[in-house]
């Protein structure tokens, strides 16, 4: 089946000016001014003249089982449905354990991720937990990323947070170097993505294990760096040092939109910094003797709208705001042809609204999930 998309403003996410799509089977096999076809009966053509036309985005943290727990059994947050993700312009999602990584399981997730999949949103995970000495499938991180298709890294492992297990410099020193050599026995990234927590000194664990290793600062995504203005200033610090940073859209004291706008203000590198949802992970209110009061969920709409206001709100440029939701995550995950506009990409595209930016289409790996 061929689909030609015509006339659309393209941002791959840099701008590519009004441009012809052809998508065969899966893939992105020309951009051009102008694609005519004659005679094929197995051809769709879509007028996408009032569309601006992006990569669908990458979700890189979300628990896709659901997440929470820390207000009691009654307070477990469901696992997310296909139609929640689509509606939110994700086609590509990591799914990872959270808080709870005792009653929620790896096999579960792997599961899950095969189900989403299946439906047409391409699904990876992060094996480990939470808590340290981390949960894995196999006997090993190592075999879990060699072994397991679905495994791209391990996370989330929380850092300077009261539900955290306090892992020493060492203990994680070496979920780093197994995630490493995993990850490149396996050819995927083997990033550590790392819960930033309110206490101030999750960074500076981060940078020791760097300083007294060989492993490469880029081994690790912290994510929760827009929680507070402290632990926003020290992920700058990481960040200058070469780190990649994620500010998580549904929560924080600084929004995502805000946070990427004070980063490209300060001179940070816009390839190293991301937006996640933290989907379906709870957003526990606790009181000031650590009670947790009352819990609410994280949804993965957050993505757009934070994508919206970067834009609309902080009038960072379209591209500049993209990138932190397509082609930098796709890099620093190491997902291959996504991400991008290109040719022999996955035709995962979003057709948005030119003022509004709302999403009007979503197509993942050439197939319409939501069409015009
Ligand atoms: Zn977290």
């Amino acid at each position: 089946m061929l689909k030609v998309l015509k006339n659309a403003e393209l941002f791959a996410p840099e701008y590519l000016g009004k441009k012809d799509l052809l998508i065969a089977s899966e893939k992105i096999v020309e951009i051009s001014e102008t694609i005519t076809i004659n005679g094929c009966k197995a051809l769709e053509i879509v007028d996408a003249k009032n569309f601006i036309l992006v990569p669908g985005f990458i979700d890189s943290h979300a628990h896709i089982i659901g997440g929470g727990g820390e207000g009691g059994f009654d307070s477990r947050i469901p696992e997310i449905d296909i139609a929640q993700i689509i509606e939110s312009g994700v086609t590509t999602v990591v799914g990872c354990l959270g808080t709870d990584g005792f009653t929620r399981c790896l096999k579960s997730l792997v599961a899950k991720a095969k189900g989403l999949s299946k439906q047409g949103v391409n699904t990876k995970v992060f094996t480990g937990s939470y808590q340290v000495p981390v949960k894995t499938i196999t006997d090993s991180i190592e075999n879990d990323l060699i072994l397991i298709d679905p495994v791209i890294g391990v996370g989330e492992i929380a850092l300077a947070d009261h539900r955290s297990s306090a892992p020493t410099i060492n203990e994680l020193s070496k979920i780093a170097a197994a995630a490493r050599v995993g990850g490149m026995i396996s050819g995927k990234c083997g990033i550590v993505n790392i819960h930033l927590g309110q206490g101030t000194h999750s960074i500076d664990m981060l940078l020791e294990v760097v300083n007294s290793s060989m492993i490469p600062v880029t081994q690790f995504l912290p994510t929760h760096a827009n929680r507070s203005e402290q632990v926003f200033e020290q992920c700058v610090k990481f960040c200058h040092q070469g780190g990649y940073i994620d500010f998580t859209a549904s929560t924080g004291s600084i929004s995502a939109s805000k946070a990427l706008y004070l980063a490209l203000k300060d001179g940070l590198n816009n390839k190293k910094l991301t937006f996640s949802s933290d989907a379906q992970g709870s957003l526990p209110v606790f009181d000031k003797n650590g009670k947790c009061i009352s819990v609410t969920v994280a949804s993965i709409k957050s993505l757009h709208s934070e994508f919206k206001n970067a834009v609309l709100k902080y009038d960072i440029s379209l591209d500049n705001a993209l990138r932190a939701i397509t082609s930098n995550p796709a890099t620093i995950l190491g997902l291959q042809h996504t991400g991008k506009i290109a040719l022999n990409h996955y035709a995962d595209i979003l057709l948005l609204d030119k003022d509004s930016l709302d999403i009007c289409a979503v197509m993942s790996k050439g197939k319409w999930l939501k069409s015009i």
